[in-house]
């Protein structure tokens, strides 16, 4: 294992890419520190570099393994606090082309909670590490580099007017989405780096309410997914502070409104009445907060013929995916664990082979699985050739078999939660056992 101990490593930005790379990090450097712009004591409404804050997060099952492999016992801790913990199948509501998937224990949890309590739970498991410093109210700047520019030295940062330089043996951007690397990078002369982008126009609003005990029956979450004759979508989740969120989202500009009466029929205008019979017996407590997200964006750093020694990119810097699948904290965690093996296995990460690696084996999965979802939208662009109407078909008939069957759903929600690989939507034993249901349900149809 390579030995870094002396060494200091800078994480731009405290989110959860941030944050997860900053617990990786810190078995290998002696020192880590995360440098973000918000004041993060200022608390939760001064937190401007995350936007997207009062919108539902939900963390995948499988960001929630990694997250509690990383931190052990942080799920029992966020518990005590106020999350709501359930099982992915038993405890929540899927509902798909207006209906349900079929419920049995997939042994894979969920935790209900706003991403605000989320984060600050994170962000206190990583201020407890040896060695860990997150500083806050500090905006990055640029990076500095040799003067070959052949290796990023540290970075500027500048708190009211004022800069310093933090040297670092090794700089991990986690800005987000609106990360300056691409800007960076030319300026360095590495040239621009390759975007892809693909419209998706989704708009999101939510509200946040006090519900009686009970109306969720056993649930922590309901969630209507947007489907192709309902192109609009919601989710309501019990969080922290005895809270319910109800979050709505529309696609290519069919955006909720934020007027009290308007986001009511909104919900209503879901597939089913499940949301609007929460929001029925519900107090609000809070306006309705919008948040629009234009285009799914992937930067191809991959695809450089050069890049700066001692320099990474993480998060939503590198991807951001459209909102709907839940999926990017999750890929935050997943690519902290590429960072890791990345890091134990060399002399240092070579920046190129990283993002080769991170893309074979993080994004490319859940890129297609994203776009080729997307597709179902009939005014979403992109190209619909046998490959993907064949996917959309075997999809549709897994769901409808998963209505009727709780081990079908679950194999549904084990990909859908990045559990498993699309490979395993192809697995023989399921695709037996789909037939099986096919098999009885059409020789239940009453003939006429
Ligand atoms: C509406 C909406 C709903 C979503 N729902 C889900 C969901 O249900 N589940 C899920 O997993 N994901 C969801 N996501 C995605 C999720 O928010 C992000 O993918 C996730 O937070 C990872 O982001 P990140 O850490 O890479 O970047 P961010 O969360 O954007 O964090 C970047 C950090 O960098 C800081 N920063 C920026 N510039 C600077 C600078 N110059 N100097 C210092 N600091 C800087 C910012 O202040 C911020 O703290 C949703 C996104 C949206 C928009």
């Amino acid at each position: 294992m390579a030995d870094y101990a002396e060494g200091h490593a800078v994480v731009l930005g405290a989110g959860f890419a941030g944050l997860f790379a900053a617990r990786v990090l810190a078995e290998f450097y002696g020192r880590v520190t995360v440098v973000e712009r918000d004041e993060l004591s200022a608390g939760h409404a001064a937190r401007r570099g995350v936007p997207q804050r009062d919108q539902g997060h939900e963390l995948l099952a499988r960001g929630q393994l990694i997250a509690e492999e990383l931190f052990p016992g942080m799920t029992a801790e966020m518990v005590a606090a106020g999350a709501h913990l359930g099982d992915m199948s038993a405890n929540a509501r899927w509902i798909l082309e207006g209906r349900r998937l079929a419920r049995t224990r997939s042994g894979l949890s969920i935790m209900a909670c706003t991403r605000g309590f989320r984060e600050r739970h994170l962000r206190a498991r990583v201020e407890a590490l040896p060695g860990v410093t997150v500083a806050d109210g500090l905006a990055v700047q640029r990076l500095t580099t040799t003067p070959d520019r052949g290796t990023v030295t540290g970075v500027v940062v500048a708190r009211g007017g004022r800069e310093r330089t933090l040297t670092a043996d090794l700089v991990v951007d986690a800005t987000g989405r609106g990360s300056r690397t691409p800007v960076w990078l030319e300026e360095l002369g590495y040239g621009r780096v390759a975007e892809d982008k693909h419209r998706i126009d989704v708009g999101y609003a939510t509200r946040y309410y006090r519900t009686p005990p009970g109306a969720f029956e056993d649930d922590v979450s309901i969630n209507t997914l947007a489907s192709a004759e309902v192109p609009r979508g919601g989710s309501t989740q019990l969080v922290d502070g005895g809270l319910t969120i109800v979050t709505t989202y529309g696609i290519l500009g069919d955006h909720p409104p934020v007027d009290p009466e308007g986001f009511h029929a909104f919900v209503k205008s879901l597939a089913t009445p499940d949301i609007a019979e929460i929001v029925a017996v519900s107090q609000p407590v809070s306006d309705v907060v919008r948040y629009r997200f234009p285009a799914n964006l992937r930067r191809r750093y991959e695809r450089l013929t050069a890049f700066p020694d001692r320099f990474l990119v993480l998060g939503d810097a590198v991807c951001s995916f459209n909102p709907r699948y839940g999926q990017g904290m999750t890929v935050a965690a997943l690519e902290a664990l590429t960072l890791r093996a990345h890091l134990a296995g060399r002399e240092r990460p070579e920046p190129l082979t990283f993002f080769t690696d991170l893309a074979v084996s993080v994004l490319n999965d859940v890129w297609d699985i994203v776009l080729t979802t997307d597709l179902v939208f009939p005014g979403v662009e992109g190209e619909r050739g046998d490959d993907v109407r064949f996917i959309h078909e075997h999809v549709g008939r897994l769901q409808a078999a998963g209505m009727r069957d709780g081990d079908i759903a679950v194999a549904c929600l084990r990909v859908f939660g990045l559990v498993d690989p699309p490979a395993a939507l192809f697995d023989q034993g399921l695709l037996d056992a789909v037939a099986r249901v096919e098999e009885h349900s059409a020789s239940n149809v009453p003939t006429a």
